[in-house]
């Protein structure tokens, strides 16, 4: 299946390109995504004498911190097998036992792997927020379609040679025992647990973010932030494609704000590479919680006007000052998709106008659409015309229509196919281009001939 990558020709010069010379070139958005993979190259990072990360093992990152008579980890990887590869290294570095186990938030990428690093240490302390893992995919009654959807966005099943990243992670990530190290926490925090471990004084701080059980970790003495998931090198996640609960936007910001209140010399995130130095640090973290909570006024404001969901997503824009930021890329959050979810949680499904109280069904709505475009042949014309003009997402609307009049089901699915191979093609977001080609190879497998 060819797939084309030119964005729509918007001047005479383009248009002169053959179809053969768009089908080489790389749009520029999976050049940057392609760029977004160096965050993801294995290292043991040493950040002063006590402090260690490690980036790349597999799908988030792990830490060891060195006091005086241990050593304290943060975060455990989600593979068993990535955690021993990892468990080693450390051990390389000091045999002081661990003391101490701190999970940011309950997600299998960050819990799986414990026990590796735990090895014959006794009586270890694991502390996390109270009701830690309630929320996740496994407990909730959509279990099932969860389950396909997160696999989409993650690219489970792409061949090798569509995975690029997951955003935040690399393209794929350790197979070996997944979850098998997970060990329960024996000490749970409320709002805030103050405590000395292995001779260091810790900070942690309940902060309700990409999950209800997140929490962020402030060491003094060596003046290292570990924020968990509510920060890494992307625009953040605030809505998940797999389906996930309302992620709280504003304690979000809120969260990010106050860790950039602490005179901050090394961030360590739950995914992708450290950041050192005092101003950007400070930089990064304000320009983070700045933006999230830029979008969560914005759409709030949008709201009390009376605006419909699209037209609050349409309004809703981040400065160019925000948009340009390194750490504000959308690799893997998506500032539209934050604005319809807080639209959601505020409001519900209805977005105000009466139209949409009782609308027609979409195949109904299907048939009035092509009838007036002025027959199915028509409308078949006009698709094959978004192809080759580059006008994908209008393509994906009118190939929708067309499924719904059974009117030539299998070339329209060839046709849609194509529209979202190509669309892929032009993604920045990861989760968004491993959602598009997963979905591509699932329609052509149940394509009948
Ligand atoms: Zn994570």
């Amino acid at each position: 299946m060819a797939v084309i990558i030119l964005q729509g020709c918007e001047n005479t010069s383009e248009k002169n390109i053959t179809q053969e010379q768009k089908l080489e070139q790389e749009h520029p958005n999976i050049t940057k995504l392609k760029g977004q993979s160096t965050e993801f190259t294995p290292e043991i990072i040493k950040l002063n004498e006590n402090v260690y990360v490690a980036v790349g093992y597999d799908g988030s990152n792990t830490s060891m911190v060195i006091g005086e008579d241990g050593v304290v980890i943060i975060d455990a990887l989600r593979a068993l097998g990535a955690a021993e590869i990892v468990a080693n290294k450390f051990r390389e570095i000091t045999s002081k036992p661990v003391k101490a186990v701190i999970y940011t938030h309950g997600h299998d990428d960050h819990t799986g792997g414990t026990s590796a690093f735990i090895g014959d240490s006794k009586n270890v302390k694991i502390i996390a927020r109270a009701g830690f893992k309630e929320e996740l995919q496994g407990k909730s009654p959509v279990e099932p379609i969860l389950k396909k959807r997160n696999g989409r966005q993650f690219g489970r099943d792409l061949p090798a040679k569509d995975i690029i990243n997951r955003g935040v992670a690399p393209g794929s990530t350790s197979k070996d025992r997944v979850g098998k190290g997970y060990i329960e926490p024996n000490i749970t925090l409320n709002d805030s647990l103050f405590v000395n471990l292995a001779g260091i004084d810790f900070q942690l701080f309940a902060a309700n973010g990409e999950t209800n059980d997140e929490l962020f970790v402030w060491i003094p003495s060596e003046e290292s932030l570990f924020t968990g998931d509510n920060y890494y090198k992307s625009f953040p996640n605030l809505y998940a494609i797999r389906g996930s609960q309302y992620r709280d936007v504003k304690s979000w910001g809120e969260s990010i704000q106050k860790m950039s209140t602490f005179p901050v010399e090394h961030i360590i995130p739950g995914h992708t590479r450290p950041v050192s130095g005092k101003t950007i640090a400070y930089k990064n973290l304000k320009n983070y919680s700045t933006a999230i909570l830029s979008v969560y006024q914005q759409t709030i404001d949008a709201l009390n006007k009376g605006y419909t969901l699209q037209q609050t997503v349409e309004s809703v824009k981040l400065a160019d000052s925000l948009r340009n930021q390194p750490n504000l890329q959308e690799f893997y959050g998506s500032v539209s998709w934050g604005v319809r979810s807080i639209f959601l949680h505020y409001v519900g499904w209805f977005d105000g106008n009466p139209t949409n109280l009782y609308p027609l069904s979409s195949a109904k709505e299907a048939k009035h659409i092509v009838e007036l475009a002025g027959g199915k042949e028509k409308v078949l014309e006009h698709l094959n015309n978004t192809v080759k003009n580059g006008d994908y997402q209008w393509g994906l609307q009118l190939a929708d229509y067309l499924l719904q009049t059974d009117y030539k089901i299998t070339k329209i699915t060839e046709i849609k196919i194509q529209l979202l191979r190509s669309i892929a093609a032009q993604q920045i977001n990861a989760p968004a281009r491993n959602y598009y080609l997963s979905y591509a190879y699932e329609l052509e497998k149940n394509n009948v001939k």
